[in-house]
């Protein structure tokens, strides 16, 4: 494990859910909006109306920004973020989940604890100098994000359709090569 599981688990979520936006937008119902929540395992408050369904999604390119920049910029965001938010951090035990932090109580929105769960993961990548864990698809056409928590670094592409494409076209350069 490169970073604490919670750390782990958010950042995931968060590029899971910058990546809905990539055409076609995975994230346009409350319905996906709900399987998004239960797919991510997420607790506490849940609207279900469209009002949330739509700060979700207005989340995702303010999400996006932070989760591509520089270290030093991402740093002010989280900061920003977090103030914003009034966050206090608190080590929390609930439902199956170990001791792990929360910094807004449940109740708060949940668009608003995505935020502050993101910025609070950005924590650990900022100071673990770790932002070369996050980068952009190496498909020239996926605007998808990467993140690499793999051991050796080797993750490249955003999702198994892009890795399989990939393949697909690095086989129809080799057979186009044999004579
Ligand atoms: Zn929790
Ligand atoms: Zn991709």
């Amino acid at each position: 494990m490169v970073f604490a599981h919670d750390t782990e688990m958010s950042m995931q979520a968060a590029v899971a859910l910058v990546n809905t936006a990539s055409a076609p937008d995975t994230l346009v119902s409350v319905a996906q909006a709900d399987a998004f929540w239960t797919s991510w395992e997420y607790t506490g408050r849940h609207e279900r109306t469209r009002a949330e369904l739509d700060a979700v999604r207005e989340l995702r390119p303010v999400l996006r920004n932070l989760l591509t920049s520089d270290r030093d910029r991402a740093a002010v965001l989280v900061n920003e973020l977090l103030a914003d938010a009034s966050a206090l951090p608190q080590l929390v035990r609930h439902d199956e989940w170990d001791w792990h932090l929360h910094a807004v109580s449940p109740d708060r929105p949940w668009p608003q604890r995505i935020t502050v769960e993101t910025a609070m993961a950005m924590i650990d990548v900022v100071r673990s100098d770790e932002m070369s864990r996050l980068g952009v698809c190496a498909d020239d056409d996926c605007d998808g994000l990467v993140l690499d928590l793999s051991r050796n670094r080797s993750r490249r592409f955003c999702s198994t359709a892009c890795t399989n494409r990939a393949a697909v076209a690095a086989y129809r350069a080799r057979q186009a090569d044999t004579p």
